[in-house]
């Protein structure tokens, strides 16, 4: 049986573990248990596609508002199409369901390539592993990356923290230069404290500004995806954040991580080419986002706002955003 080695045990790293692990001898390595910075809102079909435990849902959420120089727009979801999850519950219950679908996992650091094989340093042993397949689904900061010498991922320094001296019934996004800058920034509801952030760190403070709070961000990366991102390298393939698949301008990665896990699951039981299954599912929708992203002109922001008073562009942004 050939051997898969899988760096990073998040929701992509987790995901493909699963799915390859009944075709497959399948390792996966994950760092520790820990809460990655997250807003943790997540399209809530992919509950249903994945057949993924419904308690993990914190909140379901039938609207959003969209925030632009005092102005609230109310965007109906149709539906509570929108999951706010815990990601350390999320991706620790994405692992275990991996193990229990066959995937040996250990909590171990990959730290880099020694004879041809995938150096593990656990507790305080270093340990070679030996794989036919490795992916390399080790996050934006993507180490195997490196060790390849393939160009780092294209990324944006965000800033994040947990408020308890706001408090949202849903998801804010603030638009416009005044809070947030080029993309948006955010307030997202969580059971005990609010997460709170701008996608460029350096208009956390404007954000909190026009909240009337004081908080101390912690800073992270979120890719930028583009076109030309090498996510195939002979035996080794990346996904998810490693592999830049982030949705330009909304910046949604848990659902995109898993989706692209399925895709190259896929390629890699039935011998396709990864790249070309992911782009024939969803390049167009990307570089269409992409575009939009790319309208960072305060006065077509204010428009682009401003025209989701109209239900027909709400519904349309609603289906591109959240719609199959
Ligand atoms: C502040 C912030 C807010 C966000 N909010 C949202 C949101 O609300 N909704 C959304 O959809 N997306 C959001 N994102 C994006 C989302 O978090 C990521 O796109 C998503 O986590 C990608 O999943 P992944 O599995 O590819 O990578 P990750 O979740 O980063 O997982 C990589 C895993 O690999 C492990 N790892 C790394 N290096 C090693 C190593 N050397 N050895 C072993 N293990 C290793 C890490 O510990 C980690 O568990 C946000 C991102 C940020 C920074």
């Amino acid at each position: 049986m050939k051997k898969v080695l899988v760096i990073g045990g998040g929701p992509a790293g987790a995901t493909i573990s699963r799915l390859l692990a009944k075709h497959f001898d399948v390792t996966l390595i994950q760092d520790k248990i820990w809460d990655k910075p997250c807003g943790g809102g997540v399209k809530t079909i992919i509950f249903k596609q994945h057949n993924l435990d419904k308690k993990l849902i914190r909140f379901k959420l039938n609207y959003v508002e969209m925030i632009y120089k005092n102005k609230t727009i109310q965007i109906d979801l149709k539906g509570n199409n929108l999951a706010i999850i815990h990601r350390k519950e999320f991706d620790n219950y994405l692992r275990e369901l991996a193990k229990k679908n066959g995937a040996n996992l250990i909590y171990g650091k990959f730290r880099g390539f020694e004879k041809n094989k995938a150096l593990v340093k656990i507790n305080n042993e270093k340990i070679l592993f030996d794989f036919d397949i490795l992916i390399a689904a080790d996050g934006v900061n993507s180490l195997v990356r490196k060790c390849l010498n393939l160009p780092p991922i294209p990324k944006v320094i965000t800033h994040y923290a947990k408020t308890n001296k706001i408090k949202t019934n849903t998801c804010k996004f603030y638009f416009g230069k005044e809070i947030a800058g080029k993309y948006y920034a955010w307030a997202f509801p969580h059971e005990t404290q609010t997460h709170i952030g701008s996608v460029e760190a350096k208009n956390f403070e404007k954000l909190c500004k026009y909240l009337n709070i004081k908080e101390k961000p912690k800073g992270y990366f979120i890719p930028t995806w583009q076109e030309d991102i090498i996510i195939h390298k002979g035996n080794i393939y990346f996904v998810g954040d490693a592999a830049g698949q982030v949705m330009p301008l909304s910046f949604e990665g848990i659902y995109y991580a898993i989706k692209s896990a399925e895709i190259l699951a896929h390629s890699i039981i039935n011998n396709l080419d990864y790249k070309n299954e992911w782009n024939r599912r969803y390049l167009k929708k990307f570089k269409f986002m992409k575009m939009l992203e790319k309208i960072n002109q305060s006065k077509l922001r204010k428009i682009m706002v401003n025209l989701h008073k109209y239900k027909l562009i709400q519904n349309f942004s609603v289906n591109l955003w959240l719609g199959e």
